[in-house]
């Protein structure tokens, strides 16, 4: 039995589910909120509320966004004649960090893997398929993670594009999953 209040405890409980956050830094932050002004407290709780309601998925590219097309997709400067295929909105996250590539991106959501039962049905692969018959790119990179569910995923793309005869690099990126 816990002789921590039950408010308390539920909070503790909830913030121990987050990655990296064990019990012993849930009790932290749980008491730390307790002490900062009610704003405060209050601003993180807004924010949680409003990333469920407020942040969808891109219409073209299923990076996260507030508006239908993404701040990418949206960006009337980026080059459209390349493609980016990354597996998750993290990933283009830390390309976009770079400053290095100014094309476009595919957010597959996620890499193959029959172990965690992730098919090719499971990922936004139709609509890559159909965006590349649509639009008019000249190269299309593979930047999956550089795991095996990564590397299998890049092969899975580039011979699932092969017909359309649209060239694919592989960039490997991203940090391995241990
Ligand atoms: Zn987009």
């Amino acid at each position: 039995m816990s002789n921590l209040a039950a408010p308390l405890e539920r909070l503790i409980n909830e913030l121990r589910k987050l990655p990296t956050v064990g019990r012993k830094t849930a009790q932290r932050l749980a008491f730390h909120l307790l002490k900062v002004p009610e704003e405060e407290s209050e601003a993180l709780a807004r924010a949680i509320g409003e990333l469920r309601r407020r942040i969808r998925f891109c219409r073209d590219c299923f990076n996260l966004s507030e508006e239908e097309l993404c701040p990418v997709c949206a960006d009337p400067r980026r080059d459209r004649t390349q493609l980016c295929v990354v597996e998750e909105p993290v990933n283009l996250i830390s390309i976009e960090r770079t400053s290095a590539y100014r094309g476009l991106y595919h957010v597959l959501g996620g890499a193959l893997s029959p172990l965690k039962d992730v098919g090719p049905e499971r990922l936004h692969l139709r609509e890559l398929v159909e965006r590349v018959q649509r639009e008019r790119f000249s190269e299309v990179i593979l930047a999956t993670n550089s795991n095996v569910e990564g590397e299998a995923t890049a092969v899975y793309v580039s011979r699932l594009l092969k017909p359309g005869g649209l060239p694919t690099t592989r960039l490997a990126q991203g940090l391995p999953a241990g």
